[in-house]
This record gives C-alpha cells, sequence and structure tokens, in this order.
C-alpha cells in the first residue's frame, strides 16, 4: 500500500514528488499561511541548456542529467523542505517557514553545486547549469500568483545571463 501512494505522488525519473502532489500540497501551505500569517517560500529551478543535451546527446542522456540535478536538489535539501518536477526540466521547491534570504541560501547551495560537479555530466559542449527564481508567501496569494510571481524571477534570471538566482521583487 505504501508503495502505490508513494508512485502516485513521486516522479518515476527523478525521485522528487510530481506535479499533482505539487498542487495540493501548494493549497495546503497557502491555507495554512493564510490562517497563520507564516512565512513560506518557494523556489523554481530551470536548467539552462537542457535542449543542447536533449538534440546533441539524445533523451537518454537528457534523462541521466535530470537524475543528476534531482540528486543534487536532494542533498542539499532539509527534510522539511519539498522538491517537485514541475514539469520537463524545471523543478520547484517549496521551503515551509522559510523567508526568500533563507531561501536565497539554498538555492544558491544547489546552483554552486551543480556548477562544481558539472565534470560528472559528460554532455560536451556547453556546461549545463540553473537559473532560479525566489518569492515567499504574501497575504491573499492563491496558487497562480505565488507561482508567477516565482516564475517572472526566472524569467529575470534568464534574462541576466542565466546560472544565477533572482529574488522576485
Ligand atoms: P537535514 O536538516 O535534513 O539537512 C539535510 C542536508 O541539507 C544537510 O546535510 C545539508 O547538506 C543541507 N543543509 C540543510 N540545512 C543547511 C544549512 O543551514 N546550511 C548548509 N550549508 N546546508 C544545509 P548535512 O549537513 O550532512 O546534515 C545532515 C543532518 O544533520 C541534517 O539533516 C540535520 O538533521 C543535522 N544537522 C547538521 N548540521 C546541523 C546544525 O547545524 N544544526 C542542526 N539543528 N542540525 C544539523
Ligand atoms: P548557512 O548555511 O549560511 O545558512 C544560513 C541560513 O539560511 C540558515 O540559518 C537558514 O535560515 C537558511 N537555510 C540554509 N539552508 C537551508 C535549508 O536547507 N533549508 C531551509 N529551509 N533554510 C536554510 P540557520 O538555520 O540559523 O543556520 C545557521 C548556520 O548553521 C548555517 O548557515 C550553517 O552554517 C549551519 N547549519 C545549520 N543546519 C545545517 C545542516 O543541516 N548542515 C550543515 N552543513 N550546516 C548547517
Amino acid at each position: 500500500e505504501r508503495h502505490f501512494r508513494e508512485l502516485s505522488i513521486t516522479d518515476q525519473l527523478t525521485g522528487v514528488y510530481n506535479s499533482r502532489y505539487l498542487h495540493r500540497q501548494l493549497q495546503e501551505e497557502l491555507s495554512r499561511s493564510s490562517r497563520s500569517g507564516q512565512v513560506f517560500s518557494i523556489c523554481m529551478l530551470d536548467l539552462d541548456n537542457f535542449k543542447n543535451v536533449n538534440d546533441q546527446y539524445g533523451h537518454l542522456a537528457g534523462d541521466d542529467v535530470l537524475q543528476f540535478f534531482a540528486n543534487i536538489i536532494k542533498e542539499n535539501l532539509r527534510k522539511q523542505d519539498r522538491a517537485f518536477r514541475f514539469g520537463g526540466e524545471e523543478f520547484l521547491i517549496l521551503l515551509p517557514d522559510t523567508t526568500t534570504q533563507s531561501a536565497f541560501v539554498v538555492a544558491e547551495r544547489i546552483r554552486e553545486s551543480l556548477v562544481l560537479r558539472q565534470h560528472f555530466l559528460d554532455t560536451g559542449v556547453k556546461p549545463v547549469t540553473v537559473s532560479i527564481g525566489i518569492t515567499e508567501y504574501k497575504e491573499g496569494d492563491q496558487e497562480t500568483t505565488l507561482v508567477g510571481r516565482a516564475d517572472n524571477a526566472l524569467y529575470s534570471a534568464k534574462a541576466a545571463g542565466k546560472n544565477c538566482t533572482i529574488i522576485s521583487a
């Protein structure tokens, strides 16, 4: 029974939680914070140059990169922090009881870890790096507004040249 439950909330390729479970967790976190006013943060992470890997080395190599990166995320998170596969090469981290300043520490640790361990990824051409956008809960937030702000910050990180972390204004 436990096995079934884990399958239904886990992304099979990477072992982090799936986007269906993210939706449930965000709803829970939002209703908790709308009552308590307690802060939480989310980080949106998108791998840079991932399309190059898929195009040049095929989807199996792409899958390896996704697994490699998911492991880096998992190793760098506290037990109460949760990671989700948002879609394709995009991940989201939910950090309960955490401000954007603290989330920035976590995000940078993950980003730098990918840079430092790049040599394990034999993908040639451009290095695979990650761009990250961060935001925290604001009163009245819905899932779409919250995730939208993180997405905008991620877009700014891409526009600023990638391989960096930006906190939503
Ligand atoms: P954990 O809290 O589940 O954290 C898991 C991993 O996330 C840590 O493995 C570390 O790689 C990263 N991490 C979490 N919080 C921080 C942080 O504030 N700064 C940095 N640089 N990395 C962080 P690690 O370091 O091997 O720790 C394993 C476990 O040992 C932690 O699991 C936690 O239960 C405990 N622990 C380690 N150091 C401390 C500490 O300074 N204070 C407390 N209260 N517990 C600690
Ligand atoms: P630090 O690594 O520079 O982290 C500074 C602050 O960023 C932490 O303060 C915390 O507010 C936030 N932060 C860092 N990592 C995480 C994380 O994985 N998840 C969340 N939710 N927040 C995070 P804090 O808790 O007072 O810790 C102070 C310092 O104690 C940390 O500075 C680090 O040097 C050490 N530390 C605490 N826990 C751990 C741990 O599990 N592993 C390691 N290696 N160091 C830890």
